[in-house]
């Protein structure tokens, strides 16, 4: 008995979806299989779930697994699967009738330039088979349902139809891909081959492709007749090969037909990590990455509870060229929902600090239709975020472990870690514990925070560092001799992202990190080491009075130094602006506000040390006469030579050198030669009145 057929008119704004669909060219049209292998997946993981209750809810169909079925000469695809299938109301809603309220948005998105191949995302995944097919029809049989025909060529309306063909599939779905005329490739075995391989792999139920093969076979002339007449009544038999007959051989061709298992690889992570070899990790990270070499490190965890995610991160031996191109766009963990691939380019799922992580994070409690702006909000991918960001923290700690693989680590990635000590301020201490130093006790190898601190003398409150250019420029600059001298470990900051590093990075375990090249350090000093300095600065502070009235606006004070040994003076920078390095950092960015230097630009205090020859000889000379003028051009030659060993530069290098270079000429008893003088600088103060003098003090200098 004929059953009767229902026609339905498709829901309006699906209605237009589907000719929007038909009649717009779209370049990326094998995602179809993708959107229609998902789907089947989702019914599976359905059935699977249920299953898991009510065991007799699998005996209609046990195997779960998603079949492909070419057909050429019908010029059809089905896709089968074995999923939950659809009753005939679910088919007559899901299928055209109920509003999806991605519809709408996917329309919009389209026509603002997005790319077909986000139709998943929008929840209307399955009309995408409009992009290959004119006709689709979709038979299926749920186990509270009889089995039924869904069918339309778009074109406004579908129709239902009770399949009374006595051919009873079981709990099965076919989805049929009536192919447009010019969409034959999806008949090919090898493009659908590619294709799973290509966005299907991954998922998490066989996949077996209907595949055809002609193979070869040697038969006698007797026996190709038999086979003739046998291939003829649809039968064809095996042929033995007979022993010893002389009869003449020939090759026939008989097509055999399989299934063929396409995602043979279960997805690495669904693994347990004991059962994966290292090879396969490094196999996997190449496919991810596209890397030609091995990683160099890896974590492979699962996360139970409130919210369950698999993961694999793994770190890479060398930094990408680009790694801090503002405008690359980031892929470096893929996001995957129940083992369908969702994005690449997830950036909630890490923050840019970590950014050279590799992996993937699979989750089971996302939905599977997940757009990128409801990934804004998600509060899951929030959790996932930062489990993720503790397992990379745990990852490094891992490397750090060892020597070798942490220095090749530190030197492509530290200044990641010292961006995320600038921004994670929830991992700071964390990220802390990973920074490697080279210091006044390090030697060759550079030494953590934790190290110091165990080194640390008693009585030691603060961690002492000082940052600059290079190490070589800090290691013997005036500003450590004194700690030096007193035994205490001085850091080497020299990487300008350092500078970064110590404006959020106050204290580690307790105690204060501390610029020596700033004002406010403070040395600890016994009672006698006390008075006799005391002592000096009463002595020193008319000089310093002196100096400041000399050099004017280029310094905020000078006053007297309890931090040098042998220098003679230094600038020190105020606690809270820059130091003589970040004004450097920043004098040399190129597309720097310049509104920011006003007040940030370092104030600096002209320390001057009491105990030195050259101040002790000024003071002398001032008390004598307080506008005595080789103290005036001393001051600026000690002013301009202690820019350059506090590291700053200079604003005029022409007249520091003209100043050297008349020194130089007093050492070697030159006369100033008439006509010479043009070379000096016009507006440089006078030497000539005090020559004598100033020959003695660099005497003493010496
Ligand atoms: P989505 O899968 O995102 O919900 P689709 O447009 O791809 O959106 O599918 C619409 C609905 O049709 C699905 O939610 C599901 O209920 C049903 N459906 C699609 N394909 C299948 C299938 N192979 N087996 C069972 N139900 C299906």
């Amino acid at each position: 008995m004929a059953s009767e057929t229902e026609t339905y008119a498709f829901q309006a704004e699906i209605n237009q979806l589907l000719s929007l669909i038909i009649n717009t060219f779209y370049s990326n049209k094998e995602i179809f299989l993708r959107e229609l292998i998902s789907n089947a997946s989702d019914a599976l993981d359905k059935i699977r779930y249920l299953g898991l209750t009510d065991k007799t809810q699998l005996d209609s169909h046990p195997e779960l697994h998603i079949r492909l079925l070419p057909n050429k000469q019908e010029g059809t695809l089905a896709i089968l699967d074995s999923g939950i299938g659809m009753t005939k109301p679910d088919l007559v809603n899901n299928l055209g009738t109920i509003a999806r309220s991605g519809t709408k948005s996917f329309m919009e998105a389209l026509s603002a330039g997005a790319d077909v191949s986000m139709i998943g995302q929008f929840g209307v995944g399955f009309y995408s088979a409009y992009l290959v097919a004119d006709k689709v029809t979709v038979v299926t049989k749920h186990n509270d349902d009889e089995q039924y025909v869904w069918e339309s060529q778009a074109g406004g309306s579908f129709t239902v139809t009770q399949d009374t063909s006595g051919h009873s599939m079981g709990r099965v779905t076919k989805i049929i891909l009536h192919r447009k005329e010019d969409q034959k490739e999806y008949l090919e075995e090898r493009r659908l081959k590619d294709l799973v391989k290509k966005h299907s792999e991954l998922i998490s139920y066989p996949i077996e492709l209907w595949t055809e093969k002609s193979v070869d076979k040697e038969v006698s002339d007797e026996e190709d007749e038999a086979m003739a007449d046998a291939t003829e009544e649809g039968k064809v038999e095996e042929v033995k090969e007979k022993k010893g007959q002389d009869k003449k051989r020939k090759k026939v061709k008989e097509v055999q037909h399989e299934w063929n298992l396409l995602n043979k690889q279960k997805p690495i992570w669904m693994r347990a990590p004991e059962t994966v070899a290292k090879e396969e990790y490094a196999a996997f990270y190449k496919s991810l990455s596209n890397d030609w070499e091995d990683h160099l490190a890896c974590k492979h965890f699962s996360v139970e509870g409130q919210l369950e995610f698999k993961s694999i991160l793994f770190i890479p031996k060398r930094a990408p060229f680009d790694l801090f191109d503002q405008h690359k766009k980031r892929n470096n963990i893929k996001l995957y929902v129940r083992r369908v691939f969702i994005m690449d380019n997830c950036e909630e799922l890490i923050p840019e600090w970590p950014s050279f992580v590799k992996g993937v994070v699979d989750s089971e409690d996302l939905p599977l239709n997940i757009s990128r702006e409801t990934l804004q909000q998600n509060k899951i991918l929030k959790v996932i975020r930062k489990n993720v960001v503790k397992k990379c923290l745990e990852l490094f700690g891992e490397v750090a472990e060892n020597k070798d693989d942490y220095a090749k680590f530190y030197e492509a990635f530290s200044k990641n870690l010292k961006l995320g000590v600038y921004e994670d301020s929830q991992n700071r201490a964390k990220l802390a514990d990973l920074l490697r130093f080279h210091s006044t006790k390090s030697g060759d190898e550079a030494t953590s925070l934790k190290d110091y601190v165990t080194r640390m003398k008693e009585g030691q409150k603060d961690v002492y560092y000082i940052t600059g250019e290079s190490r070589k420029a800090v290691e013997n600059s005036p500003f450590v001799e004194k700690l030096r001298r007193k035994g205490l470990e001085v850091l080497f900051m020299v990487d300008p992202i350092d500078e970064y590093v110590t404006q959020q990075l106050k204290e580690y375990d307790g105690k204060k990190l501390v610029c020596c090249t700033k004002e406010g350090l403070k040395l600890e000093e016994s009672e006698e080491e006390k008075k006799a300095w005391e002592e000096l600065k009463a002595q020193t502070e008319p000089l310093c009075k002196v100096m400041k009235d000399i050099l004017g606006d280029k310094v905020e004070k000078v006053a007297v130094s309890d931090r040098l040994v042998d220098s003679p003076c230094i600038l020190v920078t105020g606690e809270y602006g820059w130091s003589a390095n970040m004004e450097r950092i920043m004098k040399a960015q190129a597309l720097r506000d310049t509104s920011m230097s006003a007040y940030m630009t370092s104030r600096k205090t002209l320390e001057v040390n009491p105990s030195n020859a050259i101040i002790q000889e000024l003071r002398k000379r001032t008390e004598a006469d307080k506008s005595d003028k080789t103290v005036r051009d001393l001051t600026l030659l000690l002013f301009d030579t202690a820019l350059l060993t506090s590291g700053f530069s200079l604003d005029e290098p022409n007249t520091f050198a003209g100043r050297i270079h008349r020194m130089i000429k007093l050492g070697l008893s030159l006369d100033e030669v008439e006509g010479e003088e043009e070379l000096a600088d016009k507006d440089m103060p006078p030497l000539e009145e005090a020559e004598g003098a100033v020959g003695s003090s660099m005497e003493e200098v010496d």
